[in-house]
C-alpha cells in the first residue's frame, strides 16, 4: 500500500481508552477459554490460530504484570482441553506438557539467554555465550499422541487431552500403518512411553473435506483439526479409511533401562552372541531419534542435528521457505537441547520444559487494537475510510493500517472506538481488516461511521444512489487539489521531478496554487523561499516544469486525471484523437466516434463527456494553451493516428499473438495484457506456434519451456515495452 498522504487523514474517532487490566484479562480470558473448547473439544475452531496466540500471550502478559489477575481456570494455567466424552479418559504415565512460543528470532535468543541462565551457564561479560548443541525439528501441525508399550506390545494409545488425561484411544491408533503395534526390538523394555504427532497430510485432509461437503457436512478447518475429529471417531474403520500418519518425535524409559548385553549409557549396544543389538539407552535427543526409528518408529526424516543458535537460525529459515513443498502442514520448527542431562536440569514450568521452544512462522493473521478511523479524500474526491491500529508483524512486515475501502464496509465490519480487531496481510497481499472481536470490544464504545462532511474543506459529502462511494464534490477541495496536483507530476504523467507531496502540501496550503496551471506561473525565488527548498532546488524545479510542456500528448491527457481514463486508456485515445480539441468535440458530438476505439467502452465516453463539459476543466485547457502547452500530438506522435480512429490497421500489434507467464519487474498481468490489447494485439493462455511472443517475468512457468521448445520468439518487460512504442512495428 502507497504511504497515504497524513494530510488525507483526519480523526473520525477519539483514541480508545485502554481496558483497565482487570477487565482486559477477564474478556480474554473469556473469549480464549469459549475458542479453545471450540479448538480442543468440538474440533471447531472460532479463531485463527495465530489469533489465539496473541491473544494468549496479551492475556500471558497481562498476568505476569498483575499475578492478582490469575485465576485457576486461565487458560495460561492449562495445557490443551478436557477429554471429550465418549472415551474412557486415561492418566498418563509421564504428563504431555505444550511448548512455549517464540514468535521472532529475538525471541529465541531471549530463549537461550534463559537457558543458559537456569543451567548457570551465562557467559563472562563480554564472552560470546556458549554453544549448545541443540535438536531442530519440524513442527507439525497435527495432534499429539502418547503411546503406551508393555513389554514389546502396544497396550494403550491417548490423546494429550489436558496434560495429565487424555481420552483412550487404543483401537482408533491402532489403524496407523506407520506405528508399531510391536517394537522391533530383541529384548524389549518393561515399559516404554513414545510421543509422536499424528497428522493428516494435505491430499488426504483435501480429501476427507470435498467428501464432507458433499455430504453437507462443515469441511474441517485445518488438517490438526480434521486429525483431532478422525481420532475420536467411535468406528476405527473410518479412522482406518483415512489414513492417518505418525512421527514419533519423544522417548521415555524407565530409569535403570539398560539393552540387555548393552554397554551402558551411549555405548556400543552390542548384544550377546548369535543375537542383534538392541539399541544403546540413549543420552542425548537425537539418539532418542535414532532409538525410535531402530524400535520401528517413522522419524521425521527433516530433523537436524544443530551445533549452536546460529545453526538453528539457518534451520528454520530454511524451511520457512522450504516447507510449503511438504506433503503437510508445518506451522514453525522445534528446537530441543540435545543433552538429556542439561535436559533434566533445565526442568519444566507449570506448562512447558524449559529446554524447548517451539519457533512460530510469521503470522498472516494478528489481532490488533483499533487506535483511530482515518478519512482519505482522493484526488477523485473518494472518502475512503483507513482504520489505523497498533502496529502487528504480519508476513514479515511491520502493518498498522488498513483502508476500509467504503461506507458499506465499515458498517458490515461494525468497527466500534478502540474495538479489537483481526488483521490479514498474506506475502504481498494489501493488508485487510479481517473482522472485529466484538467481545474484547470495551464498554460503551462508539460505532464508527464516515463523516457527514468532507474532513479537509468541510463541504458536505454526497453518496449517489447505488453507488458504493462516498465523495466530496467540492472541485476546490484541497485535498482533490493536492491529489490532482500529485497524479498530473507523476512518472506515468508529465513527470516532473522534485515535486513532491511535501512541497504540493505547502503550495495548497498557502494559497500558491489553486490549480495545475498555476504550477507553471511559480517563479523560483517565490519556490526558493518555501520550507526545505533551497536556490538551487527551486531553479531546478521550474526547468522541470517549464521541460514538461514538450510530453507527448497521451500523458497530458493522463495527467489531467479524467475518471476511467488510465494510462492505457490515454495512449488509445490519444493515438485516436491526437488533440484535446478533436477529443472535446467528439466527446460531445460523436460518443461513438469514441466507443469505436479498440479498449474503449461507454463508461469512458460518458467520463470524457461529463470531464469536457465542466467550466472549470474547459477553463484548464485554455490555461494550459496559454502557458505554452500543445495539448496534441507532435508530428512524430502522429502515425497511428492518421488511419483514423479505432482501426485496427493503425495498431503496432495487430494481428500479433501474445502469452504472459511469470511476474513482470513493473507491469501486473493485467496492465500487461492491456497495454498489447490497446495496441491491437490478442493475449492467449496457452503456447502455441502460432503465438507470436511469450512475455517472461520472473519465475516463468511451463510456457517458457514450451516457447522454447517451439522456437516462439521470448521478450521481457523490457523488450515488451519497446514494441509498445509508437513506430516501433513487430
Ligand atoms: P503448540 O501446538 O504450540 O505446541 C505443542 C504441540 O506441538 C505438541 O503438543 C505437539 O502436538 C506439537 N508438536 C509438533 N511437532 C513437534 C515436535 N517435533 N516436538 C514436540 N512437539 C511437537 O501448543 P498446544 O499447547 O498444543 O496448543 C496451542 C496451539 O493450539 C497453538 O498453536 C494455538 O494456535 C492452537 N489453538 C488454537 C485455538 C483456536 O481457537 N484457533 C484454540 C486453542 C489452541
Amino acid at each position: 500500500m502507497s504511504t497515504p498522504d497524513p494530510r488525507g487523514s483526519t480523526p473520525s474517532a477519539g483514541g480508545p481508552a485502554p481496558a483497565a487490566p482487570r477487565q482486559r484479562a477477564e474478556e480474554l480470558r473469556r473469549l480464549l477459554s469459549r475458542a479453545a473448547h471450540a479448538y480442543y473439544v468440538l474440533d471447531a475452531p472460532e479463531l485463527e490460530d495465530p489469533v489465539y496466540d496473541r491473544l494468549y500471550r496479551e492475556l500471558l502478559e497481562l498476568e505476569q504484570a498483575h499475578p492478582a489477575l490469575i485465576t485457576p481456570d486461565s487458560p495460561t494455567q492449562r495445557v490443551g482441553g478436557t477429554p471429550a466424552e465418549g472415551f474412557s479418559s486415561v492418566e498418563h504415565r509421564i504428563g504431555l506438557l505444550s511448548l512455549d512460543n517464540a514468535f521472532n528470532l529475538a525471541e529465541l535468543e531471549a530463549w537461550y539467554g534463559r537457558l543458559l541462565k537456569v543451567l548457570d551457564r551465562e557467559p563472562a561479560a563480554d564472552a560470546a555465550p556458549p554453544a549448545l548443541p541443540m535438536v531442530g525439528e519440524l513442527k507439525i501441525d497435527g495432534n499429539a499422541l502418547a503411546l503406551s508399550y508393555e513389554r514389546g506390545l502396544l497396550v494403550r494409545a491417548a490423546t494429550r487431552g489436558d496434560g495429565e488425561r487424555g481420552e483412550e484411544i487404543t483401537a482408533n491408533v491402532r489403524t496407523i500403518q506407520s506405528l508399531p503395534l510391536r517394537l522391533q526390538l530383541e529384548n524389549p523394555p518393561e515399559w516404554v512411553e513414545v510421543r509422536g504427532e499424528a497428522l493428516i497430510p494435505d491430499a488426504t485432509f483435501a480429501a476427507i473435506n470435498a467428501e464432507r461437503q458433499a455430504r453437507g457436512e462443515a469441511p474441517f478447518a485445518n488438517p490438526r483439526n480434521a486429525c483431532a475429529g478422525t481420532l475420536r471417531q467411535l468406528d476405527p474403520r473410518v479412522v482406518a479409511a483415512r489414513r492417518l500418519d505418525f512421527f514419533a518425535y519423544t522417548l521415555h524409559l524407565p530409569d535403570d533401562w539398560q539393552p540387555e548385553g548393552g554397554g551402558g549409557a551411549g555405548g556400543s549396544g552390542a548384544g550377546g552372541e548369535g543375537r542383534p543389538a538392541d539399541p544403546p539407552r540413549p543420552t542425548s535427543q537425537w539418539e532418542s531419534l535414532r532409538w525410535l526409528q531402530a524400535a520401528g518408529f517413522k522419524v521425521n526424516p527433516n530433523a537436524a542435528l544443530l551445533p549452536d543458535l546460529a545453526a538453528v537460525e539457518d534451520f528454520f529459515t530454511h524451511w520457512d521457505g522450504g516447507r510449503r513443498a511438504l506433503p503437510y502442514a508445518t506451522d514453525g520448527v522445534v528446537v530441543k537441547l540435545n543433552d538429556l542431562r542439561l535436559q533434566d536440569s533445565a526442568g519444566f514450568t507449570q506448562k512447558a520444559p524449559r529446554w524447548a521452544i517451539a519457533l512460530k512462522y510469521p503470522a498472516e493473521e494478528a489481532p490488533s487494537r483499533l487506535l483511530r478511523l482515518a478519512c482519505q479524500v482522493g484526488r477523485t474526491g473518494v472518502v475512503t475510510p483507513v482504520a489505523e491500529f497498533e502496529p502487528v508483524p504480519l508476513a514479515g512486515t511491520s502493518v498498522g493500517r488498513a483502508t476500509l475501502h467504503n461506507a458499506d464496509r465499515l458498517a458490515e465490519l461494525d468497527l466500534h472506538a478502540g474495538d479489537t480487531i483481526v488483521v490479514r496481510k498474506a506475502g504481498e497481499i494489501i493488508p485487510e481488516v479481517v473482522r472485529v472481536l466484538s467481545e474484547l470490544r470495551p464498554a460503551g464504545a462508539v460505532r464508527l461511521e464516515l463523516p457527514q462532511v468532507c474532513p479537509e474543506c468541510g463541504s458536505e459529502l454526497v453518496r449517489e444512489e447505488g453507488e458504493a462511494a462516498t465523495r466530496c464534490v467540492n472541485s476546490s477541495c484541497p485535498a482533490i487539489l493536492r491529489g490532482a496536483l500529485r497524479h498530473w507530476v507523476c512518472k506515468g504523467a508529465l513527470d516532473v521531478d522534485g515535486l513532491g507531496a511535501k512541497l504540493i502540501e505547502q503550495l495548497v496550503d498557502r494559497g500558491l496554487v489553486a490549480s495545475i496551471a498555476d504550477l507553471y506561473r511559480l517563479d523560483g525565488a517565490l519556490l526558493a523561499s518555501l520550507e526545505r527548498m533551497g536556490a538551487r532546488s527551486a531553479e531546478k524545479l521550474v526547468a522541470a516544469l517549464a521541460a514538461s510542456r514538450a510530453q507527448p500528448w497521451h500523458r497530458q491527457l493522463y495527467g489531467l486525471g479524467i475518471h476511467h481514463v488510465g494510462e492505457v486508456n490515454a495512449k488509445a485515445l490519444a493515438r485516436a484523437f491526437p488533440s484535446a480539441a478533436e477529443l472535446a468535440t467528439a466527446s460531445e458530438a460523436t460518443p461513438e466516434a469514441i466507443t469505436a476505439v479498440f479498449g474503449i467502452g461507454g463508461e469512458i465516453a460518458q467520463s470524457l463527456q461529463q470531464w469536457f463539459a465542466t467550466a472549470a476543466n474547459q477553463q484548464l485547457l485554455e490555461q494550459l494553451e496559454r502557458l505554452g502547452f500543445a495539448l496534441a500530438a507532435g508530428p512524430d506522435e502522429r502515425g497511428g493516428a492518421a488511419a483514423g480512429p479505432g482501426d485496427g490497421e493503425a495498431a503496432p500489434l495487430a494481428g500479433r499473438t501474445f502469452v504472459l507467464t511469470g511476474t513482470l519487474p513493473s507491469l501486473s498481468r493485467s496492465q500487461a495484457q492491456a497495454l498489447i490489447e490497446a495496441a491491437g494485439g490478442k493475449v492467449t493462455g496457452s503456447v502455441s506456434k502460432k503465438t507470436s511472443y511469450v512475455v517472461a517475468g520472473d519465475e516463468a512457468g511451463s510456457k517458457l519451456t514450451k516457447a522454447e521448445g517451439l522456437g516462439v520468439a521470448v521478450l521481457d518487460e523490457a523488450g515488451l515495452r519497446a514494441l509498445l512504442e509508437p513506430g516501433a512495428g513487430p
